[in-house]
């Protein structure tokens, strides 16, 4: 209920609605099966969802829009549906274009009969300069019958049929290049569909079935990202020409982040090329990377549908993100201690317990909620060396939930050894000016951790026209240190996120099992990276 009501509030910012809404509203989804959804996607998902079933109880239409399938498959159809449900969208109608292979055979087939569309074997290259300079193709006034002909050699796959493709006769030299003649159907024999297999030999092209099959399922607005702008009066020809039910356009900005690639294309070449452990990699701006690095979908959900229906795009910055998660997390996440193994610097307690024992202590100090954990005490510490080297003999520290006490003694410099403390707990804990972690050696099992912190995986905020962008990959984004963490710890489960005192929230990738250490990844609080 809290998540609807953050929803709902967000969606105040909302009130640019639709129009012509009296009559119901059914919007769609269409992602492609080519790759995992991406926090872009999810954009485009969270406002679908958001018009169809949070403002107009209208219905969300999830439509795989799958008629490339040198690009597509299974794996990624069936990632788009549990990634959706993960962020609680839940679509009235599951539709694949590829179920509209026949209709949509026959809706080109009409285009040619009526001399809306012409088949054309002009070289990829000088069709993209023709289009560029205005001229027309030499194909263009082809008669019906060579068209059909050519069409029917382009069902059969045969060598005339691949070297063709179909275009809509909309104009040669219309100032929006969108509308000279664009492509419409164009043959791929190489890979089987992952759901047709065999059966079609040519395809239809985006621009050509989404304004059909929109129209056929009774999409009442055509929610599109404003690259596709130029796109709508094709769109709307498309309807036109073939007289079909009309079709809402309501454009919204894309989403984009700095130092980020949201293209499916570049994320299937980072995994392909091992840079990333897979898709749900935390450092992929996947849904499950930013799931897997700490993100919390309410607050992912929270976040994107606040940036409103702005059509300007921008740059975002990761800081806004992650502050967004921190809100969220912080007041609920379990605080542990740890020492980071290289750092840790051994502490006698001259005047400690000479039996160990274990305290319950509260695992967040202001919400008791989350509940309580043990805190062992003894004579046998591990510091951490970057807190030791900054202490005096003789002063007076703190050791957070246990008391004050004083530094008698330093061994060794620069790396200290080890230290010998008093414990002076009649001491203010007011008044010391280092409060330092520690943890007991005795009385406890340690557990061992992998901590990791990540970088982002380019290295430029953005890049300039002309840049490779592969160039930019951040080779460095990886860093792993070995840690040593309290008992508690050992409780843990996969996802949960936890706060590591004094040095930040972690999500537990692996919890610590048969002796194994735990795997925990670093979450971005919006402050620093
Ligand atoms: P890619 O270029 O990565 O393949 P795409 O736009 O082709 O992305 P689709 O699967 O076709 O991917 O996209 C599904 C929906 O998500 C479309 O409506 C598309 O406009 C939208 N979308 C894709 N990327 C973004 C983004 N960065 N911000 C907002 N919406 C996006
Ligand atoms: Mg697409
Ligand atoms: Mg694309």
């Amino acid at each position: 209920r809290a998540k609807k009501a953050a929803l709902s509030k967000a969606g105040a910012s909302y009130n640019m609605g639709l129009q012509d809404t009296e009559k119901g509203v059914v919007t769609r989804f269409p992602p492609e099966p080519s790759g995992y959804l991406h926090i872009g996607h999810a954009k485009a998902a969270l406002l679908n969802d958001y018009f169809a079933h949070e403002l107009y109880k209208g219905t969300l239409l999830l439509r795989f829009d799958d008629t490339n399938p040198s690009k597509e498959k299974q794996e990624f159809q069936d990632a788009i549906v549990e990634d959706l449900a993960l962020m609680g969208i839940r679509p009235d109608k599951t539709s694949y274009t590829s179920d509209f292979l026949q209709t949509l055979y026959e809706y080109c087939m009409r285009m040619i009969k009526e001399g809306h569309a012409y088949a054309d074997d002009t070289e990829q290259e000088t069709m993209r300069d023709e289009r560029m300079k205005g001229i027309a193709s030499k194909n263009r006034d082809n008669s019906v019958e060579q068209n059909l002909a050519v069409f029917e050699e382009m069902k059969n796959g045969t060598e005339t049929g691949l070297k063709n493709c179909i275009r809509a006769k909309m104009s040669v030299d219309n100032p929006n290049k969108a509308m000279r003649d664009p492509v419409i159907y164009r043959c791929n024999v190489d890979t089987p569909h992952h759901r047709t297999g065999k059966t079609w030999k040519m395809y239809p092209t985006y621009d050509f079935a989404c304004p059909i099959v929109d129209s056929l399922e009774g999409v009442t607005h055509a929610l599109r990202t404003t690259e596709y702008t130029d796109r709508n009066p094709q769109y709307q020809w498309f309807l036109d020409t073939l007289k079909l039910r009309q079709v809402h356009m309501w454009d919204f900005a894309r989403m984009n982040f700095i130092r980020t690639e949201l293209s499916k294309r570049k994320l299937t070449k980072l995994v392909e090329a091992g840079t990333v452990w897979g898709w749900d990699d935390p450092r992929m701006p996947t849904i499950r990377g930013v799931r897997r690095r700490g993100m919390t979908i309410s607050a992912l959900r929270d976040f994107i549908l606040k940036q409103g229906p702005s059509r300007n795009i921008v740059t975002m910055d990761w800081t806004n993100f992650w502050a967004s998660n921190k809100k969220e997390i912080d007041p609920i996440a379990p605080r542990h201690t740890s020492v980071d193994v290289i750092n840790a610097v051994k502490a006698v307690v001259i005047n400690g317990p000479d039996k160990p024992y274990t305290e319950d202590k509260p695992k967040h100090a202001k919400n008791p909620a989350v509940g309580t954990k043990k805190v062992a005490f003894s004579k046998n510490l591990i510091l951490d060396q970057e807190d030791v080297k900054l202490f005096q003999e003789g002063e007076e520290i703190t050791l957070m939930s246990w008391g004050n006490a004083f530094v008698r003694k330093i061994n060794g410099s620069n790396p200290i050894t080890d230290i010998e403390l008093e414990l002076h707990l009649e001491g203010d804990v007011k008044k010391t000016e280092k409060k330092v972690t520690w943890l007991s050696v005795d009385g406890q099992d340690l557990v061992k951790a992998d901590v990791y912190e990540f970088d982002y995986l380019m290295s430029k905020d953005k890049l300039d026209e002309g840049d490779n962008w592969e160039d930019f990959v951040n080779p460095d984004n990886c860093f792993k240190v070995d840690a040593l963490c309290d008992s508690n710890a050992n409780d843990l489960k996969e996802h949960d996120i936890i706060q590591l005192e004094r040095k930040g929230y972690f999500r537990v990738d692996k919890p610590a099992k048969d002796n194994q250490g735990m795997v925990l990844f670093g979450i971005p609080t919006g402050k620093s990276k």
